[in-house]
């Protein structure tokens, strides 16, 4: 039976024999008496239960719930339940949303929610970085107020969805480039994505400027060569055997440059595509003396050149690439010392590691220039360097190589001195 039911009955039961025993008593003045005095009880019983759950419902997470019966236990126990369910799906949906808002959080794109006052409802913190701004005190604060580069503002005005991305630099974020774009959503709400996208403009730069220094390299050596070949063939006729040799002689000088500079591009191209670099036993006492001979023969009796060695003489890394690294840095100091100079080779080895140092008593870098040595195509003096066959790659050839074998590598040098490039090798390429 229903709790309701089982009440009503349960009342209707008290309050007959209340009458009963009343109207025993006194007659019909006397039944009446008793059942209102029996009704009145149980109405404060009824009320008793309802202050009782008043007092629970106030605040049901915190107190356990009242002890009543009957009707008012049936509606303490729905009540009960129900408040349950709803705290324990409240309890999901908190978590659900505090892990979506730790995910938005650590996204590597800023996210800033603008209301449809423009006004910042939320951000991560990228964008902050991004933007300069600082959650903290700029939630709620007008975003056009704080960011007020034209160029943003009227895209904000007029990007729809799906609109094209802007690049833009702000003042309160000097020296990046950044790239936004807004996606509109419920109620004039505004997601606005931005990237810090100055690496990409960086390296978008290099490549663009790369293809044009390559150009450059290539055309003037090509335009030489052809000019020869074209005198040599208009001269074909007229000219001795001995002025023929010579414009061959100069296009083919020409061409060599060109191969050069091929090579040097091909071996900076599989520096950067390579997998890490072969670990071979590279025995430095050969390959050093190999150098050493090499350098003699490029010199021709112009300087004085030396090799000494100490320590062991094995390391742990790409034949082909320590050798590049070594003769590229030999060549220099054979090309940049004048007549009757010095270049000592020497190489060192210990517990803490190798170094290979070139010292030659050259023509010397003035400071400003030695930060920019290893980029590609910076050259001091680029008259010198191109007549002495230089294609400008060397010392970038020479800092990725020695990246991938995880070596530092040092210049000391004072204009009219001499220089000294030096490599060390940590301990663990050592054998
Ligand atoms: P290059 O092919 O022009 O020699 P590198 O990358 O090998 O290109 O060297 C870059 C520049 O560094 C050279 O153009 C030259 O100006 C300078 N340089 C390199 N080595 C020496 C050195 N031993 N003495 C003086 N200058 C040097």
């Amino acid at each position: 039976m229903k709790p309701v039911v089982t009440e009503a009955l349960v009342t209707l039961i008290i309050v007959l024999i209340a009458s009963l025993i009343g109207a025993w008593d006194d007659g019909v003045l006397g039944a009446s008496v008793m059942a209102f005095c029996a009704l009145g009880l149980i109405l404060l019983r009824h009320l008793w239960w309802l202050s009782q759950l008043i007092y629970w419902a106030r605040a049901p997470q915190e107190r356990s719930p009242p002890t009543v019966l009957g009707a008012w236990g049936e509606l303490c126990d729905l009540l009960y339940q129900q408040i349950r369910k709803a705290t324990k799906e409240t309890k999901l949906a908190t978590t659900e949303l505090e892990r979506l808002r730790l995910a938005a959080e650590v996204l590597p794109e800023g996210v800033v929610i603008l209301d449809d006052q423009r006004v910042i409802e939320w951000m991560n913190w990228e964008a902050e970085a991004c933007f300069g701004l600082n959650a903290a005190t700029d939630i709620g604060s007008r975003f056009t107020h704080l960011l007020r580069e034209p160029v943003l503002l009227d895209y904000l005005n007029t990007a729809g969805r799906g609109a094209k991305p802007l690049k833009l630099t702000t003042q309160r974020n000097p020296g990046h480039t950044l790239q936004v774009q807004t996606v509109p959503f419920a109620a004039g709400r505004t997601l606005l994505m931005v990237r810090d996208v100055t690496q990409l403009e960086k390296l978008a730069t290099m490549r663009r400027d790369f293809v044009a220094n390559v150009s450059h390299e290539l055309k003037t050596p090509l335009t030489v060569t052809l000019g020869f070949i074209e005198t040599a063939a208009d001269a074909l006729g007229d000219a001795s055997p001995d002025e023929l040799a010579h414009y061959l002689r100069m296009a083919s000088e020409q061409a060599l440059r060109m191969q050069n500079l091929i090579e040097d591009l091909l071996m900076l191209s599989s520096l950067e595509t390579d997998s890490p670099p072969m670990e071979e036993d590279v025995n430095l006492s050969a390959l050093l003396a190999g150098v050493c001979e090499e350098a003699k023969v490029l010199s021709a009796g112009r300087q004085n050149i030396s090799l000494t060695m100490s320590g062991s003489s094995h390391l742990v890394g790409s034949s082909r690439e320590l050798h590049s690294v070594f003769s590229n840095l030999v060549t220099n100091a054979v090309r940049y010392t004048p007549k009757g100079g010095e270049i000592a080779l020497r190489w060192d080895a210990g517990v803490t590691g190798g170094r290979f140092a070139v010292t030659d008593t050259g023509i010397g870098i003035a400071a400003e220039h030695l930060p920019r040595l290893t980029e590609r195509f910076y050259r001091v003096d680029h008259g010198r360097s191109r007549e002495m066959g230089g294609t400008g790659l060397g010392l970038a050839i020479v800092k990725h190589v020695l990246e991938r074998h995880q070596a530092q590598f040092d210049i000391r040098s004072e204009p009219g001195k001499g220089s000294t490039f030096s490599v060390v090798f940590p301990a663990h390429r050592m054998r």
